[in-house]
C-alpha cells in the first residue's frame, strides 16, 4: 500500500504548513528543497521552516504537495504528482449511515480549507482532484468558497466532489451552473425504490430528498456520475434501477455500478451485504444491457476483471486508487492484469469472489 502519511520531524512550535516537494530550478516560496539525504531521513528546507521526512526515496515524494503538520510529527500527501488518484477529505461527518459505507462518519469535524486551497494552488497542471467525506455539503458554504477560489486561481483545475446529493437546494442553481464544466458531482442512487434506498443510506426520506436534486443538478446542467454499490440488498433490483436512471435521468454523464469496499461499515456488513457478481452476473448484465440499448453510458468499478463476463467487460473500469490496491498471488501469471482493477488493500479472499480466474 502507497503511505499518504509519512513519519517527519519537524520545530513542533511551527504552525502547520504545506509545501510542494521540489528539486527544480529556482523555487518558489511554496517549495521546499532536499538539503541533505542520510539512510532513512530526507532534510528540506522550506520559507516556513527546515523539516525532515523520514523512510522515503527522494523521487517517490518529487512533486509531491505535503502538509506538513509538526505537532503530530506527520507529513499528510495531499497530492501526489505521479497519481490521478488525489482526494481531500472534506469532513468525516455525514448524515447518512449508508451499510456498507467505507469511511463511517465521525462527530467532529476539522475545518482543513485553508490548508486544501494552498495544496490546490500547487497541483500539477491539469489535475482533477477528488473532494469526499464524509458529506461535503455539510459544509457547503466553505465548500464551494474553496471550490470559488481554487478555480480561480487555476484555470486548469476540476473537481469530482462525492456527494450523497441531499443538501442542494434552489439558491445553488446559478452556483451550480457557473461552475458545471469543471465539477463532476458523484452521486449514489441505490435503488428506485424509496424503501430500498432510504434502508440502504440508513435514513428515511433520503430517496425524496435526492430526486428532486438530482432534478436540480439537471436544470444546472451539472457533469453527474451516479453511482450504485451493488449488495443483497439490491442486487435483484438493478434492472428497474436502470429503467429508472434512463427514463428520468437521462442527462447523467454516466452510471457507475461498484463493488463493495470491505472496511469500516463494509467489513462489519460484509456478509449481509456482499453480493459475488462471480457467481451470478444475472442482473448485473440486463441492467446493462438496458442501459446499452438505451445509449446510455455505463462504468463497473471495483470489478476484477475475470469475474466480469466478457460480454461486458469494456464496462469495467481501473477504478481502485493506487494506494490501496492490489492483485492476489494467483494474478501474477494473468495477462489481463494491466488492464484489471484488481482488489482493495483490505479484500479478503476467504469470503470474496468465489470465481478468480488468471487468463
Ligand atoms: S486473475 Fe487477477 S489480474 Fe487476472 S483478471 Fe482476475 S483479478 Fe484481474
Amino acid at each position: 500500500m502507497i503511505p499518504l502519511r509519512l513519519r517527519s520531524k519537524c520545530d513542533r512550535s511551527i504552525e502547520p504548513f504545506v509545501v510542494r516537494i521540489s528539486s527544480g530550478e529556482g523555487p518558489g516560496v511554496d517549495d521546499a528543497t532536499l538539503t541533505s539525504e542520510k539512510p532513512g531521513l530526507l532534510s528540506y528546507r522550506a520559507e516556513r521552516g527546515d523539516f525532515h521526512i523520514r523512510d522515503v526515496a527522494p523521487a517517490h515524494i518529487e512533486g509531491d504537495v505535503l502538509l506538513v503538520d509538526p505537532q503530530r510529527q506527520i507529513a499528510h500527501r495531499l497530492i501526489r504528482a505521479a497519481s490521478q488518484h488525489n482526494t481531500f477529505l472534506i469532513t468525516e461527518q455525514c448524515d447518512q449511515l449508508c451499510m456498507m459505507c467505507s469511511q463511517p462518519p465521525k462527530a467532529h469535524h476539522e475545518d482543513m480549507f485553508t490548508h486544501f486551497r494552498a495544496a490546490a494552488r500547487l497541483a500539477p497542471p491539469g489535475a482533477q482532484i477528488g473532494l469526499s467525506g464524509g458529506e461535503p455539503l455539510l459544509h457547503k458554504e466553505e465548500l464551494f468558497g474553496f471550490i470559488d477560489a481554487a478555480l480561480s486561481a487555476r484555470e486548469d483545475l476540476s473537481f469530482h466532489i462525492l456527494t450523497n446529493g441531499q443538501h442542494f437546494d434552489i439558491g445553488d442553481l446559478p452556483w451550480l451552473r457557473k461552475h458545471r464544466s469543471r465539477l463532476l458531482w458523484g452521486v449514489p442512487i441505490y435503488s428506485d425504490d424509496p424503501a430500498v434506498h432510504d434502508e440502504i443510506v440508513g435514513k428515511a426520506g433520503a430517496f425524496a430528498r435526492l430526486s428532486g436534486n438530482l432534478a436540480l443538478l439537471g436544470l444546472a446542467g451539472a457533469s453527474l456520475e451516479l453511482r450504485t454499490v451493488v449488495m443483497k440488498q439490491n442486487a435483484a433490483g438493478l434492472v428497474g434501477l436502470a429503467d429508472f436512471i434512463s427514463r428520468h435521468l437521462p442527462f447523467a454523464t454516466t452510471w457507475a455500478i461498484m463493488q463493495m469496499e470491505r472496511i469500516g461499515y463494509g467489513r462489519m456488513n460484509w456478509c449481509r451485504c456482499f453480493f459475488d457478481s462471480s457467481v451470478d452476473f444475472k442482473d448485473l448484465g440486463a441492467a446493462i444491457d438496458l442501459m446499452r440499448a438505451r445509449r446510455q453510458s455505463v462504468m463497473l468499478y471495483n470489478f476484477p476483471l475475470c469475474t466480469v463476463p466478457a460480454a461486458f467487460r469494456e464496462h469495467a473500469a481501473q477504478s481502485i486508487s493506487d494506494w490501496k490496491q492490489k492483485y492476489l498471488p494467483a494474478c501474477d501469471t494473468c495477462r489481463m492484469q494491466s488492464r484489471c482493477a484488481g482488489f482493495f488493500e483490505w479484500y479478503r479472499e476467504e469470503d470474496g469472489f468465489m470465481e478468480i480466474h488468471p487468463q
